[in-house]
């Protein structure tokens, strides 16, 4: 019997590699691509800011056009999911609910409700994965139950599971043919709300475009400087260039726009026709794999997202200085370097990496001893690549609360950008109260004479704030306190404590070897003095200055 289904989007806004879409239409005679704005589930849970609404509206217009392309179209319902669900599959005569399968606890709570719905109102559910490489329990069930806590760990697993699921083909016209499409008038009631149907303000809008077309077209872009590809190593990247230095794909990963899946393949064909290709944990591919890292870490760890309750975080009493977040936050701690990239990230939602760096540490073990989790719930808001398990992974690595155990080293906040940008463009782009400083006083504007500060037009404590803490003293007690912390909490610290850093640069085919070799290696490796800590390979472009 065919289904008559509601294929409801959630994260993953795209045609390509969308395996649960693929099999609604195989089993369905009529087929209604539904979204449904839930904006209280949206706000409570996964915290969206502005700037992320606009992306998130863009990418369904996008995905409507594209819909539109192939004979169907994507019907937006505003509304509280369960109330919208219910009322739909009883006009509609539902029998199926295809959905794509999320980790994150309030994805999973909310198939859980659905699938009750399901029992009790008489349809079938189907959900699949598709926005990892992997169905992360299958990693789970290899590592016995419990998640890989190492990045070495974790890639030794993977070198006995073998490759990722394969992309599933592109969805086509004939694929929509096949079952009935929604009513043109339907399509009409339920069209996608522009932002200001949404009261978000226009100013909220980032220069980068949501949707899949947007993200395919930049996926090519990248794809096609096979040198680039290549030689792609994650330390050597820019973080104050004034165009991204690495692929700027997140905000299209983090909202299923572009299948992981796909970039992993076309990734792999590339190294496949390629002499020498960078390896894990630095390459391209090295960077999906921290991805698939978290993923599988955060599926597993109670609490994840937070210090409380959570078994492998160290507890950590933290500052609680509402004052010194909120200067943070606005971009106004008196060292240009990090106000700059706060601005960056307000005004366009995306920073590289080494800058979440910066800002991480400086709002943490560095400077200002804060928790991780505030840092967290700033980026959760503005962020566009925002991302439930990678953004609190990263926070806990950063701030030494969990996986990073170089914590001796603490980013400078004036050496280090300028290692890679010394005359502060980067600087005077976001903070064009600034510009005019010469290039030796922009990153310490406060060392310039009054003289010079009225020449620039900038008066320190005026105009710019004076910078908010003295650097040395407070990184210097910082570290005194986390030392103090990881003896005493010597158990934590041992449970994601990974190899120290170099890298190995293997000539080889495909990334299946490589994983092949790195698992049976995995011993000779404990013997290195260390390749797999993430944070270490970023130390490794920083730590001959700035640190
Ligand atoms: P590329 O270097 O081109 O990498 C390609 C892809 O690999 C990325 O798009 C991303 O999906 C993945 N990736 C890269 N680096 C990492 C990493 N360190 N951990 C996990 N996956 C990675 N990334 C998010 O996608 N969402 C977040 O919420 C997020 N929060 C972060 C918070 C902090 C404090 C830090 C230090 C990093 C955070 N990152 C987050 C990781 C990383 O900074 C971004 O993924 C990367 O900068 C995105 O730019 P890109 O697409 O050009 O990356």
């Amino acid at each position: 019997m065919l289904h008559r289904t509601i294929h409801l989007f959630r994260k993953e806004l795209r045609l390509h590699d969308n395996p649960v879409l693929l099999a609604a239409l195989e089993s369905s005679e009529a087929l209604y691509p539904v979204y449904i704005l839930d904006r209280a589930f949206l706000t409570s849970s996964m915290h969206i800011g502005a700037l992320r609404w606009n992306f998130l509206l863009q990418s369904l217009e996008d995905l409507h056009k594209n819909l539109g392309q192939l004979g169907s179209c994507l019907l937006v319902i505003q509304g509280e999911y369960e109330l919208v669900l219910r009322d739909h599959v009883r006009r509609w005569n539902i029998t199926q609910v295809t959905l794509d399968a999320e980790m994150e606890p309030f994805y999973k709570e909310m198939e859980a409700n659905i699938q009750c719905l399901g029992a009790e109102l008489g349809f079938e559910v189907l959900s699949l994965v598709s926005h990892s490489l992997y169905n992360t329990q299958r990693i789970l069930d290899l590592n016995g139950g419990s998640p890989p806590l190492t990045y070495k760990r974790f890639l030794h697993i993977l070198s006995l599971l073998g490759d990722p699921e394969v992309p599933v083909r592109n969805l086509t016209a004939e694929d929509f043919q096949r079952c009935r499409a929604p009513d043109p008038d339907l399509a009409e009631c339920y069209r996608v709300p522009l932002p200001v149907d949404l009261k978000i303000s226009p100013e909220s809008l980032s220069p980068w475009r949501g949707g899949e077309t947007e993200g395919l077209l930049r996926l090519e872009q990248h794809l096609t400087d096979q040198g680039w590809v290549t030689s792609f190593t994650k330390p050597r990247t820019i973080p104050n260039s004034l165009l991204p230095s690495t692929t700027g794909l997140s905000p299209y990963f983090s909202m299923g726009c572009l299948s992981v899946r796909t970039f992993f393949y076309r990734l792999s064909n590339i190294y496949a026709q390629a002499k020498h290709h960078s390896l894990p944990p630095v390459s391209l591919q090295g960077q999906l794999l921290w991805r698939e890292f978290f993923y599988t870490v955060a599926s597993a760890t109670p609490n994840f997202t937070q210090m409380s309750g959570n078994p492998i975080c160290l507890q950590i009493c933290w500052y609680k200085d509402a004052e010194r977040l909120h200067k943070w936050k606005m971009a106004q701690t008196g060292f240009p370097w990090i106000d700059a990239i706060m601005t960056q990230l307000r005004q366009e939602g995306w920073i590289h990496h080494l800058a979440r760096h910066a800002v991480a540490c400086f709002l943490t073990r560095g400077d200002l001893w804060i928790s991780w989790e505030e840092g967290m719930k700033v980026f959760e808001e503005l962020l566009l690549d925002a991302d439930y398990s990678i953004n609190a992974g990263n926070w806990m690595w950063l701030s030494a609360s969990a996986f990073f155990h170089q914590y001796t080293r603490i980013f400078c906040p004036v050496r280090f950008g300028k290692r890679t940008d010394p005359q502060g463009n980067y600087i005077r782009k976001y903070l064009p109260v600034l510009k005019n400083f010469p290039s030796k006083y922009i990153y310490e504007p406060w060392t310039a004479s009054e003289e010079e500060q009225k020449q620039a037009g900038c008066i320190i404590g005026q105009d710019y704030p004076f910078p908010m803490v003295n650097h040395k003293e407070a990184s210097d007690h910082n570290l005194q306190l986390m030392k103090q912390v990881r003896e005493e909490q010597h158990k934590t610290v041992q449970l994601t404590r990974g190899e120290r850093c170099c890298s190995i640069h293997i000539p080889c085919a495909d990334t299946q070897t490589v994983l092949r070799n790195l698992g049976l290696w995995g011993s000779a490796l404990g013997a290195f003095p260390g390749c797999f800590s993430m944070l270490d390979t970023n130390i490794m472009s920083s730590s001959s200055g700035h640190c």
